[in-house]
């Protein structure tokens, strides 16, 4: 996609700390990390985020992402990896091409977790009930 900043990234037009590639995927360095290693793994094919990714496309991003964890935790001394998706505004998405953020995390790097809100046992079960039968 011509507009897209990630697309300009994978095709080499935009500068960018490439730390791994292959058929399907493209993984570079945050140009803002969270903590030192935090990388971005996209897929080659642009799309705007999980919706549209084919399940090949997924399987690949994953995959990637499990092999940077390991090398993060390897070779940088990650005590513990996060992989986050965000997938539209409300979840925090700002680059509107699908990417998987791997972020190595350290024992102590201060940072927290959402927390839950502490809605009620009938509220998640009703949850749960709307969400189910759109999965068989
Ligand atoms: P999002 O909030 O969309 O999940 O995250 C987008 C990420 O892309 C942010 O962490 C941001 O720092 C990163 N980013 C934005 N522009 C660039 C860029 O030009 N190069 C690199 N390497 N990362 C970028
Ligand atoms: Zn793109």
């Amino acid at each position: 996609m011509d507009s897209c900043l990630f697309c300009k990234i994978i095709a080499g037009e935009v500068p960018s700390t490439k730390i791994y590639e292959n058929e399907q995927v493209y993984a570079f360095l945050d140009i803002n990390p969270v903590n030192l290693g935090h990388t971005l793994v996209v897929p080659k094919k642009h799309s705007e985020n999980i919706y549209d990714i084919s399940e090949d496309g997924t399987s690949a991003l994953i995959h990637a992402g499990k092999k940077i964890a390991s090398a993060l935790k390897k070779e940088l001394g990650a005590d513990g990896v996060n992989l986050i998706m965000n997938n539209e505004r409300a979840a925090g998405q700002i680059i509107f091409h699908a990417h998987l953020h791997v972020v190595p995390r350290l024992a102590a790097d201060g940072f927290h977790h959402w927390k839950g809100k502490g809605f009620s046992k009938e509220e998640i079960e009703k949850a749960g009930d709307k969400i189910r039968p759109h999965l068989n």
